[in-house]
């Protein structure tokens, strides 16, 4: 039986064999709490840990002591945007935030939450490629201004931001700037101490580790409340036993995402070459939502006009793609995403995502066009003829 093939690899990845099989061990033998080390079980659990820790740290540029694990990107984006606000306005520094139109809801709900709590904030608008202006955000900085929130990339349209601009320019003005990097880390490079970020969020199981477990990193210095009250695990920034096979998983992966991750990028960024090519050819009316080329490099998010995705999505059912992030589909209503790069909704509403990964090949980009050629052409029916050709990646 064909499983299809799945291409919706920024909602998730499949877990590494290798991660799975390193995780294997602290789920079956090696089960002991990482923070009872009176005893072998105990040590034995805490040392995975911090060669997890190490290799998380070695990826992003980080000490390990600045990192702390979570349970995903959803709590450390919590914890960084809560944590460092409600620490910086308790200690003086100011109750004003800075975000943009296109974060993740961990990031935008987090900070309508602080806005209940006494806080005020700007969300700034991307460009209609996507690109958030670092000047705009300088132009926003205001001097009670507590922490600037601005995605690395987004999952859904692809385009990477300027984080070391942005970084940059939070420094000079005291500011501590949070970016969430869960699409980026294990994708491009990142190097946290290069680009001036002070807090960074990841989830394990965009880069092929395992679902419910992320971490945070915090720059040395960078004073956080903690959200949850318990055991004082993580030094006291995240209670909680940790989820040593999960951490373990995510470890695993930071150190084999180190060694691929460059191979691998290239080989993504000819493949969503190829696509793009192929789909402007047999659609030449198609449209890239987000930058063609500074972007992650398997992600392409296109519009085709007169083609609902949901009707696309019924005729490629073999193949895993979706028409907006997980997080928002099924909700009826079109991406806020695409609403904020200024695609009009019935645009919007035409637009698929592919999120190509490690196990696509070519053979699945040219079966894929094959069937979206067909599946366009029958939605549409005779009709009126395509307009001039969209620019090349
Ligand atoms: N941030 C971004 C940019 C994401 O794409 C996601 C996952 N879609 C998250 C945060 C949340 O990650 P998780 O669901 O693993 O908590």
């Amino acid at each position: 039986m064909t499983r299809g093939v799945y291409l919706d690899h920024n909602a998730t990845t499949p877990v590494d064999p290798r991660a799975l099989e390193a995780m294997m061990t602290f789920l079956t033998s090696e089960y002991g709490n990482p923070s009872s080390t009176t005893h072998g079980w105990g040590r034995r659990a805490r040392q995975a840990v911090e060669e997890a820790r190490a290799s998380l740290a070695l990826l992003l540029g980080s000490r390990p002591e600045e990192i702390c694990f979570t349970s995903g990107a959803t709590e450390s984006n919590n914890l960084a945007v809560k944590g460092c606000a409600r620490r910086r306005a308790r200690t003086g520094g100011g109750t004003h935030l800075i975000t943009t139109a296109i974060e993740h809801p961990s990031v935008l709900e987090t900070v309508h939450d602080l806005e209940r709590e006494g806080f005020t904030y700007t969300v700034l608008e991307p460009d209609p490629q996507g690109r958030i202006d670092p000047e705009a955000v300088r132009a926003a900085l205001r001097p009670e201004t507590c922490l600037v929130s601005v995605l690395a990339a987004s999952g859904e349209i692809g385009t990477v931001q300027a984080v070391d601009r942005i970084g940059d320019l939070c420094r000079e003005r005291g500011v501590v700037f949070h970016t969430d990097g869960t699409q980026v880390v294990g994708k491009l490079p990142m190097d946290v101490h290069r680009s001036a970020v002070d807090l960074l969020s990841l989830s394990a199981h965009k880069l092929y580790g395992p679902k419910g477990v992320g971490a945070l990193f915090v720059r040395s210095g960078v004073e956080l409340d903690p959200i949850f009250s318990g055991g004082g695990q993580e030094r006291g920034l995240r209670s909680g036993t940790l989820n040593v096979p999960g951490i373990v998983g995510l470890g695993t992966m930071a150190a084999i995402r180190a060694r691929e991750m460059e191979a691998e990028a290239s080989r993504l960024r000819a493949l969503s070459g190829m696509l793009w090519d192929g789909i402007r050819e047999r659609v030449p009316d198609a449209r890239p939502n987000g930058h063609l080329t500074d972007r992650l490099p398997g992600t392409l998010n296109i519009a085709f006009p007169r083609v609902p995705s949901e009707r696309l999505m019924a005729l490629l059912k073999e193949f895993g793609v979706s028409a907006s992030s997980a997080c928002h589909s099924g909700k009826g209503d079109p991406s806020p995403i695409l609403t904020a790069i200024g695609l009009d909704p019935g645009l919007a509403s035409c637009s698929l995502r592919f999120g190509l990964g490690h196990a696509t090949t070519e053979d699945d980009v040219r079966r894929l066009l094959d069937d979206l050629a067909r599946a366009v052409r029958r939605i549409r029916g005779p009709g009126p003829r395509a307009a001039a050709p969209a620019p090349g990646v």
